[in-house]
């Protein structure tokens, strides 16, 4: 079982590349002692670099928000793997529901961005979740099924991946689902990822919850059984709501 967690902040296309270095150095100048949370930023891909340099002896890590899955080509306004590898980024956010719903990429996309971020060294954090209409007609069990299904199709080695359940409707709403919600879908997660490979490999995955995290709602949050830790959007922004969050998530490891 997870002996640690995991905090990502989404920053989606928010902060310029000097805000984003000045938020990451005066975070850094906290010293949080925080050994068993491991904390990703995942900026904008032009601050990306500017980052990496502060992170360079900061025991942070490094994240971006989506790739192509070719590694060169006339692909107008992508990036690729290995670009992102050259900019220090250890972990690539991929299938987040506003890439999803607003941007209309497929199952498939996300598969090819999976093994193309596992092939070049790097480590997603695949999202699913479902939508408010799914939720209604009690089709959140078979929709994170086929998102994982899919997503996942020819990946044999669970060991480098992520998975963040972010109900759609609980992202950037104000809305989080209920205790009970989240308990279920992550349990539902697992026992798929189980299926899929195996206990122990399913047990050994980090699966984080994301939509509308907040310092208020952590502490319940991470209490839940099958919550290795979350991806946040809104909250990651202001130093203060981040770093509550993740002191109350390495309060709770520590027990
Ligand atoms: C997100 O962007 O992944 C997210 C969960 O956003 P928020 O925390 O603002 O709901």
């Amino acid at each position: 079982m997870n002996k640690h967690a995991i905090v990502a902040g989404n920053w989606k296309m928010y902060k310029t590349s000097v805000e984003g270095r000045n938020f990451v150095e005066d975070f850094v100048n906290l010293m949080l002692n925080i050994d068993d949370v491991e904390v990703i930023f995942c900026p904008p891909f032009s601050a990306l670099f500017n980052i990496d340099v502060i992170l360079k002896d900061a025991p942070y890590k490094l994240g971006a928000q989506n790739c192509h899955w070719e590694n060169e080509g006339a692909f107008t306004g992508e990036i690729s793997v290995n670009m992102l590898e050259s900019c220090g980024v250890d972990y690539v956010i991929l299938g987040h529901s506003e890439r999803r719903h607003v941007f209309n990429e497929t199952d498939e996309w996300i598969n090819k961005k999976v093994k193309s971020v596992l092939n070049g060294g790097l480590k997603p954090i695949l999202c699913i979740g479902e939508t408010l209409d799914q939720r209604k007609s009690n089709e959140t069990k078979d929709v994170l099924f086929h998102q994982l299904k899919e997503g996942l199709s020819g990946v044999e080695k669970l060991d480098e991946v992520v998975i963040a359940y972010e109900p759609v409707w609980a992202i950037g709403t104000g809305e989080t689902a209920t205790i009970e919600q989240v308990g279920e879908a992550h349990k539902w997660v697992r026992n798929i990822l189980s299926d899929f490979y195996s206990r122990d490999i399913a047990d050994d995955t980090s699966i984080l919850y994301g939509g509308s995290v907040k310092p208020e709602n952590a502490e319940e949050l991470f209490g839940i059984k099958d919550v290795n830790g979350f991806l946040i959007g809104g909250a990651s922004l202001k130093i203060d709501p981040f770093k509550e969050i993740i002191l109350t998530v390495n309060k709770k490891l520590k027990g």
